[in-house]
C-alpha cells in the first residue's frame, strides 16, 4: 500500500492512475478502523482498479474538545487491517497539509443540518462537508463510499454533490453490527464490557419501535415507551430518538408514511456519544 502524507505527491500519484484510465474508489474515515470501514474498503475494491483510504480526524467536525481529544488513534494497526483488505493507497494528512491558520468556511444545508445530529452537534456538518469537499478535490475519484450508519451525513454529502456538482458516484453501504445488533463504531473501544451491554439500548429500541410501528402503534407511544425504558440502562443518556422521512429527514410524527420511514437514534453511555439507525423498508 502506497501511503502519503501530504497532498501533491498523492495527485500526482493518481494522475498517473487516471491516465491509465484506472477507476478510483475513495473511503473516507477517521480511523480506529473496525469491520464497518472494511466493508466500504471491499464495495470499493469490487468496483474500482484502485481504492483510496483516507485517515484524518478532522477537527472542524468535532463540537466537543473532550471527543477530539479523546478520539481513538491507532494509525499502526489501521495500516495493517488496510494493507489485509488490499487497499491501495493511504492518505494521511496532517492538519496543516488540509487546512490554513485562518479557515473560516461554512456551510449551511437549510433544513437538512438543523435537525438530529445537526440540532445536537451545532457545525458538525459544515465541518464534515468541508473535509470531504476538499478530499473529493484533491483525489477526483469515480466513486465515494459511505456508511448508513451515518444516515444524515450521507444526505448532507449528496446535497453537497449536487450542489457543488462534483462528479462523483455517491455509495452507501450496509451498517455492520455486532453479533449481539450493536453497530460498529469507533467509539465503540471507549466502552467497557458493561457499557457496551447497556449500549444496546440503542438497537434494541430500534428494532423493537420497528415491529411495533408496523404492528400498528403509534410513534409517540413508541417513543414514550422508549423513554421510560432508558432507565434500565445503567449510564444512558438518551438525546433523541425521531422517526423521519428518509429524504428530507424532518419528523414524520404520527403519519405513518413508512415507506420513505427511518427512525434515527443517539444516546450517550456514560461519556461516550453514538448514533445507530433503522429504515422501515415497507413494502
Ligand atoms: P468514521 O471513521 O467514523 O468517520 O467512519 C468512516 C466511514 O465508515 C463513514 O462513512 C461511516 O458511515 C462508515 N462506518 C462507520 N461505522 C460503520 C458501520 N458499523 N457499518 C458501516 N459503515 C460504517
Amino acid at each position: 500500500m502506497e501511503i502519503f502524507e501530504e497532498i501533491e505527491p498523492l495527485r500526482a500519484f493518481l494522475k498517473g492512475k487516471r491516465e491509465a484510465l484506472k477507476s478510483i474508489g475513495l473511503v473516507p474515515t477517521m480511523g480506529a478502523l473496525h469491520d464497518g470501514h472494511l466493508a466500504l474498503i471491499r464495495a470499493s475494491k469490487a468496483e474500482n482498479e484502485v481504492t483510496v483510504s483516507s485517515i484524518y480526524i478532522n477537527p472542524t467536525q468535532f463540537n466537543n474538545q473532550a471527543d477530539l481529544d479523546k478520539y481513538p488513534r491507532t494509525r499502526e494497526a489501521d495500516i495493517k487491517l488496510l494493507e489485509a483488505e488490499g487497499c491501495d493507497v493511504l492518505f494521511a494528512p496532517q492538519n496543516a497539509e488540509m487546512y490554513s491558520e485562518n479557515q473560516s468556511l461554512i456551510f449551511d444545508f437549510g433544513t437538512l443540518d438543523k435537525v438530529l445530529e445537526g440540532k445536537f452537534r451545532p457545525g458538525h456538518f459544515s465541518g464534515v462537508a468541508l473535509v470531504v469537499s476538499k478530499l473529493f478535490n484533491i483525489v477526483q475519484p469515480d466513486m465515494a463510499y459511505f456508511g448508513q450508519k451515518d444516515y444524515q451525513q450521507f444526505q448532507v454529502i449528496n446535497r453537497l454533490k449536487e450542489e457543488l456538482k462534483f462528479s462523483i458516484q455517491l455509495r452507501s453501504v450496509p451498517i455492520i453490527r455486532e453479533k449481539s445488533g450493536l453497530a460498529l463504531s469507533s467509539r465503540n473501544q471507549r466502552l467497557s464490557e458493561q457499557d457496551k451491554r447497556n449500549a444496546l439500548f440503542l438497537y434494541e429500541t430500534l428494532s423493537e419501535a420497528k415491529a411495533q410501528l408496523l404492528n400498528g402503534a403509534s410513534f409517540s407511544k413508541v417513543r414514550s415507551e422508549a423513554e421510560a425504558r432508558v432507565k434500565k440502562y445503567e449510564g444512558v443518556k438518551l438525546e433523541y430518538f425521531e422517526l423521519a422521512n428518509k429524504n428530507t429527514l424532518q419528523e414524520l410524527g404520527d403519519t405513518r408514511d413508512f415507506k420513505n420511514g427511518i427512525l434515527l437514534i443517539a444516546a450517550f453511555v456514560n461519556e461516550v456519544r453514538l448514533i445507530d439507525n433503522m429504515l422501515l423498508e415497507v413494502e
